[in-house]
């Protein structure tokens, strides 16, 4: 990770009134390290004490909401545990097999067909990145149907 993406994100903290504090960058380095895995907030604490010692665990967990209000840093519930961290930059929707837990990531693009629609029907704006969409992935549900099949001769 080059640290002009972290510049990058720090100057849009900056615009958007935000201060540049070391524990922001250090909140910041890490997610941009992380990359595609999702972060808890618990996590995201280790990783930057590991760099920092010193930081507080208090700290972190005020500038995760800080960073969340600023807008450069949002969360997404992938299941019953505890929320992860992206990156706003970095966003996507999520659907999680609640059979197995396998994660497949889909660009929002892929439910702006489904939020117009909604939008027009029901005159409400879907914000459907917020949770993960449960469901089945393709190899559960052949399994799933192997056993139905199984059950029935
Ligand atoms: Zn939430
Ligand atoms: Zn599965
Ligand atoms: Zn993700």
């Amino acid at each position: 990770v080059s640290s002009a993406d972290a510049e990058a994100i720090l100057r849009r903290l900056r615009d958007r009134g935000g201060r540049a504090t070391k524990t922001r960058r250090a909140t910041i380095e890490v997610l941009l390290n992380a990359r595609r895995v999702h972060l808890t907030s618990e996590e995201i604490i280790k990783r930057v004490q590991l760099e920092h010692p010193d930081v507080a665990e208090s700290t972190v967990y005020r500038q995760l909401a800080a960073l969340e209000d600023l807008g450069v840093v949002e969360h997404v519930h992938l299941g019953h545990g505890p929320s992860t961290y992206h990156l706003s930059g970095e966003a996507h929707q999520h659907l999680v097999c609640q059979r197995c837990g396998k994660l497949v990531e889909v660009p929002d693009s892929e439910f702006s067909g489904l939020a117009n629609r909604i939008e027009t029907a029901y005159g409400f704006h879907i914000r459907p990145r917020h949770f993960a969409i449960l469901g089945e992935c393709r190899s559960c549900a052949r399994t799933a149907a192997r056993g139905r099949a199984a059950k029935a001769d």
